[in-house]
């Protein structure tokens, strides 16, 4: 890691996944297209929606916002399922809330699923499957956040270089303080896939992850440390705790960490990266794997046009 204190803006990261994207579009010549579903009115959502459009437009993809009922959204997904000219469906949860809403999460087909949460995805991501088919012509999409964090952890330089799969983060602890299973335990599984000690931690308590035996495997491990104890081991925290009243004590944090807040709010004090290095929002980083997964998509669709 370059600097070793301050704050981090991951712009750069985004751009150099956007350009990329970019290139690739205009090599293809197509137009990939991702369609939004918008049941509420939340402002979070509105605003991520606008950055994403504004993002996809300047890239090359087109991107559909649609707003409609909450109880009209099962239909509409189905509709987009069999539109060919759809390759992407994304939801803005929460709908329904609860299961209902991981039941509408399975009803995007996987083939476009580009935010990558269907149970299809997430247990191919858990179990090393890279493909959607037995032919091996889809390749699988893995959850856009947990993928963005990633990005960003490599870029910063923790990850090492030129080392077999799964080495390259061997010897590194890192607590993660959300389970969900939109970010926090498909981060885990894939931290814990390059070699890193994982330190899960939701309003329950907290599960360790490491790698499995064999390449590619994961195990969860009961374990008796502390939270405290836990952070103050761990060369990266990443912060998700949907609360603007959650703060993690900065006495808790040690120098030279990396601390990468990807909730809505800042989990910690805004002062705290006097001496961590901060990523305080990864918003960019994931619009640009959210186009990045549009693509794998679109070339799973195309290649099964020209098979
Ligand atoms: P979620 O509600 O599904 O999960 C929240 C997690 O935090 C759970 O594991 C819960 O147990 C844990 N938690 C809550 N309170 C806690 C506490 N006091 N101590 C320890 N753990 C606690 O939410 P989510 O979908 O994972 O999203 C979390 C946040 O991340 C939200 O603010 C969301 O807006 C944001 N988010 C950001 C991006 C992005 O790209 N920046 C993407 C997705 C989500």
């Amino acid at each position: 890691v370059e600097n070793k204190k301050g704050k981090v803006d991951v712009t750069p990261i985004a751009n150099f996944f956007r350009n990329e994207i970019k290139e690739q579009i205009t090599k293809i010549g197509g137009k990939p297209r991702m369609v939004a579903f918008l049941t509420t009115d939340d402002q979070g959502a509105l605003d991520y929606s606008k950055w994403t459009k504004i993002a996809c437009n300047k890239d090359g993809i087109e991107f559909i916002l649609k707003r409609i009922e909450r109880v009209d959204l099962e239909d509409a997904i189905i509709e987009a399922n069999q539109d060919d000219d759809v390759h992407g469906i994304m939801v803005y949860y929460p709908v329904f809330g609860g299961m209902l809403d991981s039941y509408l999460q399975d009803v995007i087909s996987p083939e476009k699923d580009v935010e990558g949460l269907s149970t299809t995805n997430r247990f191919n991501l858990y179990h090393n499957i890279r493909y959607l088919d037995k032919e091996m012509t889809k390749k699988c999409v893995i959850p856009c956040t947990p993928l963005a964090i990633v990005k960003i952890i490599e870029q910063l330089g923790i990850y090492r270089e030129n080392v077999e799969l799964g080495q390259a983060l061997v010897g590194k602890e890192i607590t993660i303080i959300n389970r969900s299973e939109i970010v926090g335990r498909p981060l885990a599984a894939m931290l814990a896939n390059d070699g890193a000690i994982v330190y899960s931690i939701d309003i329950n308590g907290i599960i360790m992850f490491e790698a499995g035996k064999r390449y590619g495997t994961i195990k969860m491990v009961e374990t008796k440390i502390t939270k405290e104890e836990a952070m103050l081991k761990s060369q990266v925290l990443i912060l998700g705790v949907p609360s603007p009243n959650y703060k993690v004590n900065s006495d808790l944090i040690k120098e030279g960490t990396v601390v990468i807040n990807f909730a809505g709010c800042l989990n910690v004090d805004e002062d705290i990266d006097s001496k961590t290095i901060l990523v305080p929002t990864i918003g960019k980083v994931t619009i640009a794997m959210l186009e990045r997964n549009l693509m794998r998509l679109y070339n799973n669709q195309r290649l099964k046009k020209t098979l």
